[in-house]
């Protein structure tokens, strides 16, 4: 056995170890703290509203955050965790993800700081139908009369509150105020509103219709190329190999990690502010301007360390039960 098989061997064994126990009581946050990285995985992986509560908490997804130009037309309406992207445009604007469910007035204060009308947002778009990136569009939705855009496979999550959800459904914390969709979308569809082109590839994996969305802006006579991935990453608790967590996830995976891979962004932002650095180019924004969001490197360093975790992820499940 290599090093990652023997790492993958024994965190199946803690897995298998810490589940059943894991199942029985919840800890404190305190108490997560103090164990090892990966009885905090086995413990999470089967407690999803745990997992969510943690997330919540210690990235801070419900605490309002500074509203910032990025680059280009986008800027950054987001909370200190999860990130929220207005694109203007001249013919209206598009707003990417709306964060948990009661940050709708966060998002909305953020909009109005920046100088911006809310009730120009013409689309509502998102990565994925989880809780903390469409929580808030019912209530953008109300504000700005927007119409929401979804994939195909999703569209029944959005227009239930999050119902049908693989590995979540019927959690505590994953539901949300249902959204009628207006738009479905397919692989490779383009929202257009006056300057701007959105287009929409179907990265599926993270939920069983994310999507990473591309875009390009045009700054100082050069041409930006904009790309919000989505789709690569296994929470806790998802089945890849064996009784997967949906027929098909671990091709979905594999097709997602390709798609990403072939794609040489300029400019790379993510859902999750920590993800991405947020903080750390925001901060080099301030004097270097739009250069300070440019990172081929990081968003190839990015996914290659999604699929290096994906093939970990994959090589646990295998050698779990196995040995005995
Ligand atoms: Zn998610
Ligand atoms: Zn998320």
């Amino acid at each position: 056995m290599n090093r990652k098989a023997i790492v993958a061997t024994a965190v199946a064994t803690v897995l298998l170890a810490f589940g059943a126990l894991a199942q029985q009581q919840t800890p404190t946050l305190d108490q997560l703290k103090a164990m090892p990285p990966a009885q905090v995985k086995a413990v999470l992986a089967a407690n999803p509203a745990l997992f969510l509560k943690v997330m919540r908490t210690t990235k801070k997804w419900d605490e309002a955050a500074e509203p910032t130009k990025v680059a280009g037309p986008i800027y950054f309406v987001g909370t200190q965790g999860l990130s929220v992207w207005l694109i203007t445009g001249s013919q209206g604007h598009i707003l990417m993800n709306t964060g948990m469910e009661g940050s709708g007035p966060l998002i909305e204060a953020s909009i109005r700081k920046l100088g911006f009308n809310p009730k120009d947002i013409k689309w509502l778009l998102a990565g994925h139908s989880h809780v903390d990136h469409v929580g808030g569009h019912a209530y953008m939705k109300k504000l700005t009369g927007a119409q929401v855009a979804t994939a195909a496979e999703e569209v029944g999550q959005m227009e239930s509150g999050g119902k049908g959800t693989f590995n979540y459904d019927g959690v505590p914390g994953f539901s949300f105020e249902p959204v009628k969709v207006d738009r479905v979308l397919r692989d490779g569809d383009v929202i257009t509103l006056g300057d701007l082109k959105l287009t929409a590839l179907v990265t599926p994996g993270h939920n069983i219709g994310s999507i990473t969305w591309i875009m390009e802006f045009v700054e100082g006579g050069k041409v930006y190329t904009v790309v919000f991935p989505d789709g690569a990453g296994a929470n806790p608790g998802y089945r890849i190999v064996k009784n997967p967590s949906y027929p098909g996830i671990e091709g979905d995976f594999r097709n997602t990690l390709h798609v990403l891979e072939m794609l040489k962004p300029d400019i790379w932002l993510a859902s999750h502010t920590e993800s991405m650095d947020f903080d750390g180019k925001r901060a080099r924004a301030k004097t270097a301007g739009t250069r300070a969001w440019v990172d081929p490197e990081g968003y190839r360093k990015m996914v290659a360390s999604a699929h290096a975790e994906f093939e970990a992820t994959v090589n646990a499940e295998m050698s779990a039960g196995k040995g005995k």
